[in-house]
């Protein structure tokens, strides 16, 4: 590429901006293409490349004091970075539950990055634009159309804010101020449940262990009479049940808790009814699906990524609050140099800085209102139902080989499966080695005792074919 003279202003002022506009145009339209290249040609790429040493020891160097020029810098990044990332944009990458991301998302973050807005906050068309995108979650969901919510990074921190809200509607504003003074305050989730719910917990200052681990029936949900048994026991033992966690869609199997009869057991008791909907929620776009979360429109709070089954790029989780007064009681704070005003750009109350953890926060809400718009809802919908069948036509494959065999119904998305007589050590390595080989990249989990391969169909590229291949190439290999 042809080095312009001045790409960055080289002067004596401090302004990062360029004198002369057109260098910084040139590589950015150079990128623009090899980026649109990249995705269009993603197919042919391996899914994932180990990082030689080499390129892991240019990351330990030392704080740059002087700049390099930015095309130099695109070299770099062509050669050390581009080649190295996750995978997750490729076809047969199969592995955790990792959405794809999609063109329009990618233009979105650059115009949202020019905009370099501050949501916050204030009144300005980011809030706006947000609060479009959480109207649009709960419609989607069937909730009211008072709910408010917020983007997040992902649903870690949407739990860690509903847990915040269930405290809220238990122990009250003295919770925030005072801790829990002496109050044992007990949750419920199945044994499926995501980490990052006990983690919630636990960064609560509420103890993950107060997290009780619901066991499972034979369809991987959570087993209500077992529940009633584990809050009376805790009733009995002088604690406070707070909160009931239903699963939409279980990381390992892709189970969805029965949402209607916790939502009747936590109306009955008083108890906050959150959902972790990370993946499952999107379910609610395809019709084949709907009716796993029936439900989930009763939820007090939930917590779902448009960065998975929605395929808007990394990060965009979600949560919904049902009553919008509960969200702000657990986050407002009032400082004067925040304080509000009913006109001018200090305007536009509440802020989304009182709804949630974060102040200074990105419009990461652009990517979710451009794919949703660019793609509507119905698309999104139909991905839900292809991924589903493209992991139906793979279990079927698997089904029909006496090598293999299912470790778990697929009653979504997800397929586990084993290599008969494989030792967890033998399908560790296998699962290594397509990985390694940059040809697949499924991931593992324990089911039942024994390590299964899973293959999560998130990916709206993947089709029947990248399915019939991963088996072709397993079989290939034992
Ligand atoms: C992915 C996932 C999470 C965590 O969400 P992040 O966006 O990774 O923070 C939580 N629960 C379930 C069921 C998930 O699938």
């Amino acid at each position: 590429m042809d080095e312009a003279p001045a790409i960055l202003y080289t002067g004596a002022m401090s302004t990062l901006d360029p004198e002369d506009w057109s260098g910084l145009r040139a590589l950015g339209h150079t990128m623009m293409d090899d980026m649109i290249d990249h995705l269009a040609g993603i197919a042919s790429q391996p899914v994932w490349r180990p990082m030689p040493e080499a390129v892991r020891a240019a990351f330990t160097a030392p704080l740059p004091r002087e700049g390099a020029p930015p095309p130099a810098l695109y070299e770099a990044f062509r050669a050390t970075i581009q080649p190295y990332v996750t995978g997750n944009t490729h076809p047969r990458f199969m592995g955790w539950v990792h959405g794809g991301g999609n063109p329009v998302s990618m233009l979105a973050e650059l115009l949202a990055g020019a905009m370099n807005a501050n949501c916050g906050g204030r009144d300005h068309v980011g809030i706006v634009v947000e609060r479009q995108v959480i109207a649009w979650a709960a419609q989607m969901l069937g909730l009211p159309a008072t709910t408010s919510g917020l983007l997040l990074t992902g649903s870690s921190m949407a739990n860690f804010v509903a847990v915040l809200c269930a405290r809220m509607h238990t122990l009250g504003p003295v919770a925030r101020t005072q801790g829990l003074n002496g109050a044992r305050l007990t949750a419920y989730a199945s044994t499926a449940v995501h980490r990052c719910v006990p983690g919630a917990l636990d960064m609560a200052g509420l103890g993950s262990e107060n997290l009780r681990l619901v066991p499972l029936d034979g369809q991987f949900r959570m087993d209500i009479s077992a529940l009633r048994a584990a809050m009376a026991e805790d009733i009995a033992a002088g604690c406070t049940p707070f909160l009931i966690v239903g699963t939409a869609g279980s990381v390992d199997v892709g189970a969805f808790d029965d949402l209607a009869a916790l939502s009747a057991l936590a109306r009955a008791k008083n108890l906050w009814f959150h959902v972790d909907a990370a993946f499952g929620a999107l379910a609610a776009l395809s019709p084949a699906q709907a009716t796993l979360l029936n439900g989930i429109e009763q939820a007090d709070s939930v917590a779902l990524d448009f960065h998975k089954w929605a395929q808007v790029t990394y990060e965009a989780g979600c949560v919904l609050v049902r009553d919008p007064a509960i969200q702000e009681a657990s986050f407002a704070q009032a400082t004067s140099y925040l304080a509000a005003s009913n006109r001018g750009l200090a305007g536009g109350q509440p802020w989304p800085c009182d709804m949630g953890p974060d102040l200074s926060r990105g419009f990461r809400a652009l990517k979710v209102w451009m794919t949703l718009s660019a793609y509507g809802a119905d698309a999104l919908g139909r991905v839900v139902a292809d991924t589903c069948a493209v992991a139906a036509h793979l279990a079927a494959r698997i089904e029909a080989s006496d090598r293999l065999e299912l470790l778990a119904p697929v009653g979504l998305n997800i397929v586990c499966f084993g290599v008969t007589g494989f030792s967890d050590a033998q399908t560790q390595d296998l699962v290594a080695d397509l990985q390694e080989q940059g040809l697949f990249a499924p991931s593992t989990t324990m089911i039942n005792g024994r390590l299964a391969i899973r293959a999560a169909i998130v990916n709206h590229r993947t089709t029947r074919a990248d399915v019939d291949a991963l088996a072709d190439e397993i079989l290939r290999q034992i």
